[in-house]
């Protein structure tokens, strides 16, 4: 594979910031990341901003079918040149932000990006929360300090933390510096992957409104941002002892299945 700054320049293109364009060249770091997602050769694969197309070919070389879908429209005509030895590739122009996941496959699929960083909040919500479908892992390269505020431990958590592993489980696979991308970005990166698990049953709009509520005031104790549940004090105490949540912790320290049983507590109260 050509350096990016090679390919962009034959189509003179030059990368967009506010896309979130920052390339990868190193071809070890790609395999690494393909690598980590564990595929197997019968799996469909969802990238989101497939660039010049280098993490693409090597998704396409150890999936069926790879559904590579890319914003800026300008790369189009150097995607279907790159990828042409690939007919498993499936090249769409959109944002993955209008297109729902579901309806780009008909059986349960990986994820696997190096994500524009602008938009990488929004893009796991919109795969992890997404109906029918979910995919059933995650393998995103994502900015370090991202990667680390979603795999925290408990004690440390975060709305991020929380949201995240509230749909499966969350760990960092390597540390990538900011010189192995082109242009070079200011920030470090990780790879971060995401195991998604089957749900137990829970309240899925309840659940995010509790944990928003709790982490709406950091330094506030759990028992005084769910006021903002209009229940009666003692209704809100009543029913975190019922869980044995001592209402006076604070939400970084509470864990996933906590604020689950939180969620089934609060289910017959509020809507
Ligand atoms: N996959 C390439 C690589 O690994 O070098 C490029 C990754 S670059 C960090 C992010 C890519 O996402 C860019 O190609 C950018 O144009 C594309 N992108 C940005 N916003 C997008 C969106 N909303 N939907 C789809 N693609 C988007």
């Amino acid at each position: 594979m050509e350096h990016p700054r090679k390919l962009l320049e034959q189509h003179a293109i030059h990368p967009k910031k506010s896309l979130g364009q920052n390339f990868l060249f190193d071809d070890s770091l790609l395999h690494k990341i393909v690598a980590s997602a564990d595929l197997d050769p019968a799996d469909h694969v969802l990238e989101i901003g497939p660039g010049v197309g280098a993490l693409t070919g090597v998704l396409a070389q150890a999936a069926a079918r790879v559904v590579a879908v890319e914003l800026d429209n300008r790369l189009l005509p150097l995607l279907h040149e790159q990828l042409a030895p690939y007919p498993h590739v499936e090249l769409h122009h959109a944002d993955i932000l209008d297109l729902n996941p579901s309806d780009l496959f008909d059986r349960p699929y990986a994820a696997v990006a190096n994500v524009p960083y602008y938009i990488t909040g929004a893009i796991m919500r919109h795969l992890l929360s997404n109906k029918p479908m979910r995919p059933k892992r995650i393998v995103f390269t994502v900015q370090k300090e991202v990667a680390e505020r979603m795999t925290a431990p408990v004690g440390k958590m975060s709305l991020l933390a929380v949201s995240t592993q509230f749909y499966g489980t969350a760990s960092i696979v390597s540390h990538i510096s900011a010189g192995a991308f082109w242009p070079k970005p200011k920030v470090a990166s990780s790879i971060v992957r995401v195991d998604v698990s089957e749900q137990p049953p829970v309240n899925e709009k309840l659940f995010f409104r509790l944990a928003k509520a709790g982490f709406s005031q950091k330094r506030k104790q759990l028992k005084n941002n769910l006021r903002a549940l209009q229940l009666g004090d003692d209704v809100i105490a009543e029913n975190m002892a019922a869980v044995d949540i001592d209402g006076r912790r604070r939400a970084e320290t509470l864990s996933v299945p906590e604020w689950r049983a939180l969620t089934a507590q609060f289910a017959t109260l509020v809507g």
